[in-house]
């Protein structure tokens, strides 16, 4: 059986540019094992690949707004729904060819809310989930997180994405040619890191030195995404901390990527490789017990 891989991120991430790199990947490989693509966005203008199912195909978003008398995201969200009453025949037509192919990649919308908090968005991937094994991949903007506020938000962001889906979760660091993803491991791993990070950024002290209530706010926040992390599994191109990384359950792993160069695909695929038999031992005997 094959595992989907939902890929969710926030603009500029660099979804679509990743989203053509595991493609390429793929069909680079000996022999080459080509995915069965799901193209979800329709106001995606130019895809630089050929998505096996288009929702463009289906709906047209311009059409949608203009007949709706509504706005772009108002638009997005209409054509998602449109889109979603149809998708007991798509995932037929993804279950026809799940025999053929290992993998099957699910672009979700660039603008992230109209998908993570949606019905639509929780119908799809609900309805993905519950025929074949799946897996969150959450790209992020690692130059643009390197902050600790910035930093913390997006993982709270990930953190509900977890929670709502309950599927095992890859942090994909994207964009680490121009900023390795060290540092976010280490804010991950080591609490203390984190909370030094936060205390000699810019803002967190009020003019007394006492820490403002953002800074509070953050560390009090921060407490929360401890227990997140501690369900973390870290892919490095290091072996020691592999090796140290094997004491973490396999609930949400790590990893860094250069969606431009390539680098730490391969570990990409490991990670979801291993999410699949999480799926089998987590998510899978929970769908049995609540049908
Ligand atoms: P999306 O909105 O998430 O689909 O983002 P895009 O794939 O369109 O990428 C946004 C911008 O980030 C583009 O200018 C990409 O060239 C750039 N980008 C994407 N991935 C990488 C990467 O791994 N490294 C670098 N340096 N730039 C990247």
């Amino acid at each position: 059986k094959p595992i989907v891989i939902i890929t969710i991120g926030m603009a500029g991430a660099g979804k679509s540019t990743f989203v053509q790199r595991i493609n390429s990947y793929l069909h680079s490989q000996n022999p080459p094992v080509p995915p069965y693509i799901l193209n979800l966005d329709p106001a995606v203008t130019h895809v630089p690949f050929e998505p096996n199912i288009d929702i463009r195909d289906t709906v047209n978003y311009h059409e949608v707004m203009k007949q709706y008398n509504l706005g772009p995201n108002g638009g997005i969200l209409t054509a998602l729904n449109l889109f979603t009453t149809k998708f007991d025949e798509v995932l037929d037509l993804v279950e026809k060819r799940s025999a053929d192919v290992d993998y099957i990649i699910l672009d979700t919308p660039g603008q992230i809310e109209i998908f993570t908090w949606s019905a639509s968005g929780a119908i799809i991937t609900d309805a993905v989930a519950s025929s074949l094994p799946a897996v969150v991949a959450y790209i992020i903007d690692t130059p643009r997180t390197t902050s600790p506020a910035t930093f913390m938000s997006n993982m709270l962001y990930a953190c509900s994405i977890l929670y709502k889906t309950k599927l095992p979760f890859i942090l994909v660091f994207n964009k680490t040619d121009v900023q390795p993803h060290e540092f976010a491991v280490e804010w991950m791993q080591d609490f203390e890191a984190f909370q030094a990070a936060l205390a000699t950024h810019k803002g967190t002290t009020d003019d007394e030195g006492e820490p403002t209530y953002m800074n509070s706010l953050m560390n009090s926040m921060s407490l929360v995404l401890d227990e997140f992390y501690k369900q973390l599994k870290v892919y490095l191109p290091l072996s020691n901390l592999l090796a140290s990384a094997n004491a973490y359950s396999n609930t949400m792993q790590a990893v860094g990527v250069s969606s431009v160069t390539g680098a730490g695909i391969k570990e990409f695929f490991e990670a979801v490789d291993a999410s699949r038999a999480e799926y089998e031992r987590d998510y899978l005997p929970e769908l049995k017990r609540a049908r």
